[in-house]
């Protein structure tokens, strides 16, 4: 037991030490600097060739998601990661300790050529992502947390991270544990999460941009705007996609009925949702 305890003390300490040599010391291996520069990379794109060309630069709740975006990237999603992955894998080992087997990698992944490695994870992960995103919408208790999300009114790339922390709890255990499992590190997630989150910020922002025929493999703006579509075809949504759209295509949960521009957004009695990062944070507690 004290052995989890060291190992949450040190991922919070490991986390704090290197939070700070992030922002300190900008490289190209560092979180911080990315995440401001794809963001400003989207911010640019959408005063340059904006979608919905009436919608503000600095949209209702600009500042709130930018708020959201530093906490759940920083603050939460990191640190999360680090502790509930270092456990899970600590965990794993010593299950399989217990029947004298020492390590167990499914595949000889770490051999494989790197892109293979990148994409194989990226693709995994998407699936996870996709199973998940499927339950929070389905499950009434997680629902309340994914509401945090669902209560954007006007679409912006920075919106994508405006979601409840438990959602990266979530995410996070039920993605990175079986795929840590199989034998991937963290320096490979590096590449994966940046990419995520240009593909993340991409799908939120007020930019027109379909692929054409890749539409069927690529998730983009024109249908993800359809998930926060407040009128839906049934009762728990469409458009799951995170960065792919092909299982909402295989699965057949996509739905792009016309030009999503200027659809309403949210979903039923978010009148009554809180405003305040604080408020939306305590909500589902309270639920
Ligand atoms: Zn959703
Ligand atoms: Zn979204």
């Amino acid at each position: 037991m004290n052995k989890y305890i060291e190992i949450i003390v040190q991922s919070y300490q490991g986390y704090a030490g290197y939070l700070l040599h992030e922002i300190i010391s900008p490289s190209w291996s560092n979180y911080f600097y990315w995440l401001i520069g794809i963001s400003l990379f989207f911010f640019g794109l959408e005063w340059w060739m904006p979608w919905r060309k009436s919608q503000k630069l600095f949209r209702k709740d600009f500042w709130l998601d930018v708020f959201y975006m530093f906490f759940n990237f920083f603050l939460f999603s990191l640190i999360g990661y680090n502790a509930i992955s270092n456990i899970g894998v600590n965990l794993f080992n010593d299950f399989l300790a217990l029947f004298g087997i020492e390590n167990l990698v499914a595949f000889e992944i770490q051999r494989w050529p790197a892109w293979a490695k990148l994409l194989t994870m990226f693709v995994i992960a998407d699936f996870i992502q996709w199973n998940v995103h499927r339950l929070l919408h389905r499950v009434p208790s997680l629902w309340e947390f994914h509401k945090v999300h669902h209560s954007v009114e006007e679409m912006g790339f920075a919106a994508h991270l405006r979601f409840h922390w438990m959602e990266t709890i979530i995410y996070k255990s039920i993605q990175y544990i079986p795929l840590a499992m199989i034998g991937f590190g963290l320096q490979d997630f590096f590449i994966i999460h940046i990419i995520s989150v240009a593909i993340g910020h991409l799908n939120h922002s007020n930019l027109y941009i379909t692929y054409g025929p890749l539409k069927y493999l690529l998730n983009n703006p024109a249908m993800h705007i359809w998930h926060h579509a407040k009128t839906l075809p049934n009762q728990y949504g469409v458009n799951y996609g995170i960065s792919l759209s092909i299982w909402d295509y295989l699965f057949n949960t996509a739905y792009i009925p016309k030009d999503g521009r200027d659809e309403k957004l949210g979903f039923d009695g978010d009148e009554q949702f809180p405003k305040t990062f604080l408020q939306q944070v305590v909500y589902p507690f309270k639920k």
